[in-house]
């Protein structure tokens, strides 16, 4: 699933491509990508408004259109974005396209069909249960550690529920976790104030770092809108290197399932 550094670098290589361009029509063949209105309504009140800016909440593209309108799409699993000029032929796992006044269309491409398209007025329709941006101001270490000890969680499921925090996923949590040095099964509550500052630290360095590399393409399902590889997975330490030695100790990359999740890490040098 595309996480924040992939919905970032989305998000940003969308806008010049979109930003003042105004949509003239909407096309859609799979009725539960459209999760709000249901889809009559949707094209009624989408069509001819413009696009006024682009920006990432989470794991969430937010469009902000003109007449007061928010067009939110999540990924999911498999969602990819592209423009295209229209007339051309679609893949047929394209299944929203949105016609723009210039000539072209933004494809809403999704293979395994997770992906999920709202139309709001308030966007906290949608957005309002999310915890801070992991790259914003709001999220200091102090305001971490406060929030770790208050709660007795394993730590990796719980980088994981964006109620806590928004845009992390289990790529990223994996990576952040080692920088840190630190067990995925530890409870949330056994941390220490200088462990948490190394933690806060791992977790700003990875997604940046992806952010950097233009996301992870670790198979199909993730591409940048102009259909290139992102090259983070070139950088994982332990993501996907179960069996692997560590780079940092002796001890070997394991992998182990841990709230469903299949979670990568080092016994030698991961306490
Ligand atoms: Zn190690």
């Amino acid at each position: 699933m595309p996480e924040l550094p992939e919905v970032e670098t989305i998000t940003r290589s969308l806008r010049p491509s979109l930003i003042g361009r105004t949509i003239v029509d909407v096309h859609n063949d799979w009725p539960r990508h459209i999760a709000q209105p249901d889809f009559p309504e949707f094209r009624q009140r989408i069509i001819s408004l413009n696009f006024k800016s682009i920006t990432r909440r989470g794991k969430y593209i937010v469009f902000h259109l003109s007449g007061d309108e928010t067009l939110i799409i999540h990924l999911k699993m498999s969602g990819q974005l592209s423009i295209a000029k229209a007339g051309e032929t679609a893949d047929k796992h394209v299944h929203t396209v949105f016609g723009l006044s210039d000539g072209h269309e933004l494809w809403f491409q999704d293979t395994r069909k997770f992906g999920r398209v709202y139309l709001v007025t308030d966007p906290d329709d949608v957005l309002g249960s999310l915890g801070p941006e992991p790259l914003s101001d709001a999220f200091t270490s102090e305001w971490l550690f406060e929030q770790l000890i208050s709660r007795n969680r394993v730590l990796k499921p719980l980088l994981l529920d964006q109620s806590f925090i928004a845009g992390i996923g289990n790529i990223y949590a994996d990576e952040a976790l080692f920088h840190a040095r630190l067990h995925p099964q530890r409870r949330s509550n056994s941390l220490s104030l200088p462990e948490v500052h190394v933690l806060h630290t791992a977790i700003r360095q990875v997604l940046e770092m992806g952010i950097d590399r233009g996301g992870a393409s670790i198979d199909a399902a993730y591409r940048k809108p102009d259909g290139t590889m992102g090259q983070m997975q070139n950088s994982f330490l332990v993501y996907g290197r179960a069996g692997e030695r560590c780079t940092r100790c002796e001890g070997i990359v394991h992998k182990m399932q841990l709230g469903g999740r299949g979670t990568h890490f080092c016994f030698g040098c991961q306490i």
